[in-house]
C-alpha cells in the first residue's frame, strides 16, 4: 500500500519550529517513501483558529515549499463524522455517559476490558498493589479508585479503568479476599451494575496486561492497563475531544504512518484502541523528540526567535531554514550538513531519526543561512537586499549602485539579512567610533602620524583596491611599521569598527577620498 502520511497541526496564529519541523519530517519522508503528504487542519479551536492563523499557516508553509497532495481536509467540517462514531463507540459498549444520560452528558472512552486478543495488547503476569491502610475500593463500569501511599507516605487517590485489573482480588490484610472480579461481574458492571465499595482493603491481586507498540523513532514502548484511565471523547457542550476528531480523521482519509511530536506519545497508548473500537487497523508511529534550549527545556519565544516568521522576517532563506530544521534531530549519517532539498529526500529516512532531544542552535542556524546566502547568484543577493535595506533609513539617501558594489563586497560575510543594519558606515560617516578600537588604534602617537601620511596619499592614489594596499604597505615601510599595522587603523577611522570585509575593497567601495575625510576627521575627534 501506497504510505499515507499528514501534518495535522492546530493552527494559533504563530508558526513554532516545532510544528513546521513536524511538517517538514511528514514531507520527506512521504517524497522518500513516495506516499503522500496530505494537510490536515485541526482547526477545532474555534477562538484560536481564526481564518488568519489558517492563512498564516499556509503562507509558512507555501515559503518552505512544503507542497501537498489531494485537498485539505479541514476538522470542523467532521464533527457530525466525530459523533456517529461516538454514537458507534456507545452502542458497541466501547464508550459511556459517566453519569446520568442527558442531552448535555459527557462521554467517555472506555479501555475494552476484554482485549486479550488485541495485537497491541499484552499480559505480563500476576501483580500486587498495595493500598494506604483501610482504603476504600470502589469497582465501577467506570473502573477503579483506590488510595496508596506515596513513597513519602503521602496518601494518593488512584483512578484506573477497568480493564487494568483483570482477575482483580481485593484482599484484606490477612490476603483474605473481600471482593473477585469475575468476567461475570465484570460484564455486569460494563452493562450498567451498579458500583461495588469495599471496605477495609490492604491490596490488589490482578492480572497486568500493557498496552505497547514499535515506535519508528523510539523503538518498543509500554504502558499497563492499570496506569489508564477511561478518557473523555465528546464534552457536555456536544463538542468532539482531540482524540476522537483525530483518531477519526486519521481513518477517514487512511493515513498509514503518523510521524508527530513526542508529546504525542501518551496519546498514542490510548488512540491504538480507539482504531481498534472503530474497526480500523492502528497506522504506524513516529515520534519526533522535542526541540529544546541551551538548558534542555522546550525551546520558546523567551529563548528567541522560535516561529518560522521571526525567521522570515530576519531575512533567514527559506531553503536554509527548512536544511537547518532538517538537523534538529535528524542527521543524513555521513557529516553532511548543507544539503539541497533533493538531497534531503534522497537520504531522508525516519530510523535515523534521534531519540533524544534536539537542541537549537542560532549560531549554527545563522551560519547555514551564511552558506544559503554565500552561494546565492549574486545579482539575486543584491536584489534581496536592496529590498531588505528598504526597512534602514539609511537606504533613502544610498545611490542603488553604490549599494550593489557594497553588496558584492559583503555578501560572503552576511549570515543574516539583519547583518546588513551594520552596513551604514559604508554610505556614512561613522556617528561613534568603538572604543577599545580607538584606544588600539587611534590612540598611539606612531599610528596616529602614520595615518595623516595615509590621508594624504589617499588625496592623490587611484580609486582602487589595489592603489590602498600599495599606499598602506609605502606608509608602513616609510614609518618602520610591520606590515599590515595600518589595516586596523584605517578600518577603525574610516568604518568606526574593528571588524569588516578586506580594507583595501573597503575603501574602494567607500572612495578613496572620501575615505582620507574620514581619516582626518577620526583623528580629530579622537585628539
Ligand atoms: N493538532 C495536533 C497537534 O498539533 C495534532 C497531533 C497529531 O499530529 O496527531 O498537536
Amino acid at each position: 500500500m501506497q504510505p499515507r502520511l499528514r501534518f495535522a497541526p492546530s493552527p494559533t496564529g504563530q508558526v513554532h519550529i516545532g510544528n513546521i519541523r513536524t511538517a517538514i519530517f511528514n514531507w520527506l519522508a512521504a517524497r522518500h517513501m513516495g506516499g503522500k503528504f496530505i494537510l490536515r487542519i485541526e482547526d477545532t479551536d474555534l477562538e484560536r483558529s481564526t481564518k488568519e492563523a489558517i492563512d498564516t499557516l499556509l503562507e509558512c508553509m507555501n515559503w518552505l515549499g512544503l507542497d501537498y497532495d489531494e485537498e485539505v481536509l479541514y476538522q470542523t467540517t467532521q464533527a457530525q463524522h466525530h459523533l456517529d462514531a461516538a454514537k458507534k463507540l456507545i452502542d458497541d459498549g466501547n464508550a459511556y455517559h459517566p453519569g446520568p444520560v442527558s442531552e448535555h452528558s459527557p462521554v467517555y472512552f472506555r479501555i475494552p476490558y476484554c482485549c486479550d486478543d488485541y495485537p497491541f495488547v499484552r499480559t505480563v503476569g500476576p501483580a500486587t498493589i498495595a493500598l494506604a491502610s483501610g482504603s476504600d475500593v470502589v469497582v465501577s463500569g467506570a473502573g477503579l479508585t483506590f488510595t496508596t501511599l506515596s513513597p513519602k507516605g503521602k496518601p494518593v487517590e488512584n483512578q484506573a479503568c477497568l480493564a487494568g485489573f483483570k482477575d482483580l482480588a481485593v484482599l484484606d490484610a490477612d490476603d483474605k479476599p473481600l471482593y473477585e472480579l469475575t468476567d461475570d461481574n465484570a460484564c455486569a458492571l460494563l452493562s450498567g451494575g451498579e458500583p461495588v465499595t469495599v471496605s477495609g482493603a490492604a491490596k490488589l491481586k490482578f492480572i497486568r496486561r500493557e498496552v505497547f507498540y514499535d515506535d519508528m523513532v523510539k523503538g518498543h514502548l509500554s504502558k499497563p492497563l492499570d496506569s489508564m484511565r477511561d478518557f473523555i471523547i465528546v464534552r457536555s457542550d456536544g463538542s468532539p475531544v482531540f482524540h476522537l476528531a483525530n483518531v477519526c480523521d486519521d481513518i477517514t482519509q487512511n493515513i498509514t504512518l503518523i510521524v508527530r511530536g513526542d508529546d504525542h506519545v501518551e496519546n498514542t497508548y490510548r488512540h491504538l484502541f480507539m482504531f481498534r473500537t472503530l474497526g480500523a487497523e492502528p497506522p504506524s508511529y513516529a515520534h519526533l523528540p522535542m526541540i529544546v534550549n541551551a538548558q534542555g527545556k522546550p525551546y520558546s519565544k523567551r529563548d528567541g526567535d522560535a516561529f518560522v516568521g521571526d525567521f522570515r522576517d530576519k531575512g533567514v532563506l527559506p531553503e536554509a531554514l527548512f536544511n537547518y530544521l532538517t538537523l534538529l534531530g535528524w542527521s543524513s549519517g555521513d557529516n553532511r550538513e548543507k544539503m539541497t532539498r533533493e538531497e534531503l529526500v534522497e537520504a531522508f529516512d525516519l530510523a535515523r531519526v534521534q531519540h533524544s532531544p534536539a537542541q537549537f542552535d542560532a549560531v549554527k542556524m545563522a551560519n547555514l543561512n551564511g552558506q544559503y546566502i554565500a552561494a546565492l547568484d549574486p545579482a539575486v543577493f543584491r536584489e534581496r537586499a536592496w529590498e531588505f535595506a528598504a526597512a534602514y533609513p539609511w537606504r533613502e539617501s544610498v545611490d542603488r549602485a553604490a549599494f550593489d558594489r557594497v553588496a558584492n563586497l559583503m555578501q560572503s560575510r552576511t549570515k543574516l539579512m539583519t547583518d546588513l543594519a551594520a552596513w551604514t558606515y559604508f554610505f556614512a560617516v561613522p556617528v561613534d567610533y568603538d572604543p577599545k578600537g580607538v584606544k588600539k588604534f587611534l590612540t598611539p602617537d606612531q599610528l596616529r602620524a602614520a595615518l595623516a601620511k595615509a590621508a594624504e596619499k589617499f588625496d592623490s592614489i587611484d580609486e582602487n583596491a589595489k592603489a590602498v594596499e600599495d599606499a598602506l604597505r609605502a606608509v608602513e615601510n616609510g614609518d618602520g611599521l610591520s606590515q599590515f599595522a595600518l589595516n586596523q587603523p584605517v578600518r577603525v577611522a574610516v568604518c568606526g569598527v574593528t571588524v569588516g570585509a578586506s580594507i583595501y575593497e573597503t575603501v574602494e567601495c567607500i572612495g578613496v577620498r572620501e575615505c582620507a575625510r574620514r581619516i582626518r576627521g577620526a583623528l580629530a575627534a579622537t585628539a
